[in-house]
């Protein structure tokens, strides 16, 4: 019940804008679903006028980025983790001078191509789609050609690694294999690689250790404790932090922000999802960044233009964009 109110209660129009950073400070969302952010604001739409709620505007493509650059967000790397989705990534940054892409098969998509993975311990049915029939090996056969088509286009391997949130064993394995061949693929194209690590800190250090990390290795969406941050401070890792580095809860993310330092440090959204506080639950997209720059800048007792020009700086370095 409690659940049911909390839904019918729940504001899906746009949060408003935050203030614009300071002028000559920009920055690039380093990790962001823009292309899933449409259909996503699509959906809110319906379900507001659905429940009566005022009228809630479908952005385009375009507009979303024109909206994040009046705010200082000058960039962003379109994240393309599905068969399906490689391409509308390469296409947008083909279409935009500021738009990039990262491309790999997501660990959970990869158990599901040639219908390998047997349903999780929690017995749901595998949502098996119509380009799980493509092999893995084919599925990560087609990121390498299209990483090596377009060069400029395409800047990193990910989102790749391990989700152990609702995976069983068999699955398991299964994600550490293709993890593997992904950080073979970062290493053979000289790119780097972009992490999703949900509830499986330990593997997903474990296999980067065993079989040797990329030398630009980026956890994004940084979800780890201290320690973690140790271990990646002594490997070099880098640390992409979303909106979750504002939410109450997280005070090991942003301890983990002050031991890495700004040099090791990136901002995200991961847009649609994790939008920053204080607009949890709405829907996300890169004007939303300078909200978790404010809440990086709180964690470090830094201006915002310091921490968005540090995260710029270390941006520039792991991808080589401007
Ligand atoms: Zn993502």
């Amino acid at each position: 019940m409690a659940r049911m109110s909390k839904k019918k209660h729940r504001d899906r129009s746009w949060a408003p804008a935050p203030e614009a950073l300071p002028a000559d400070t920009q920055v690039v969302d380093n990790h962001t679903h823009v292309a899933s952010v449409v259909p996503f604001a699509r959906a809110m739409s319906h379900e507001a006028m659905e429940k009566g709620q005022p009228e809630v505007p479908v952005y385009s493509v375009d507009e979303l980025l024109q909206q994040a650059a009046s705010v200082g967000v000058t960039g962003i790397i379109d994240c393309g983790c599905e068969l399906p989705n490689l391409m509308t990534a390469v296409d947008m940054a083909r279409e935009h001078d500021h738009v990039h892409a990262a491309l790999a098969i997501h660990p959970n998509e990869a158990v599901h191509h040639g219908h390998r993975a047997a349903p999780g311990p929690d017995g749901l049915p595998v949502k098996y789609q119509p380009w799980h029939d493509v092999s893995f090996e084919d599925a990560l056969a087609e990121v390498h050609r299209l990483a090596v088509t377009y060069p400029k286009q395409v800047v990193a391997i990910g989102e790749t690694g391990m989700d152990l949130f609702r995976t069983g064993e068999q699955a398991k394995e299964l994600q550490r294999e293709a993890f593997r061949a992904h950080i073979a693929l970062a290493k053979e194209l000289g790119l780097p690689m972009q992490i999703h690590d949900r509830d499986s800190h330990k593997e997903v250090i474990e296999t980067l250790l065993a079989d040797g990390a990329p030398e630009r290795t980026v956890f994004h969406s940084y979800s780890g404790d201290v320690e973690m941050a140790e271990i990646a401070r002594d490997h070099g890792w880098y640390l992409s932090f979303s909106g979750t580095c504002s939410y109450k809860g997280n005070d090991g993310i942003r301890e983990s922000l002050r031991i890495v330092g700004l040099d090791h440090a990136m901002v995200e959204t991961d847009a649609p999802y994790l939008t920053p506080m204080p607009y949890r639950g709405r829907t996300n997209a890169p004007y939303m960044i300078p909200y978790t720059l404010q809440a990086m800048a709180d964690t470090l007792d830094m201006s915002i233009a310091e921490v968005a020009c540090g995260t710029r700086e270390t941006t520039r370095k792991v991808y080589g964009i401007e």
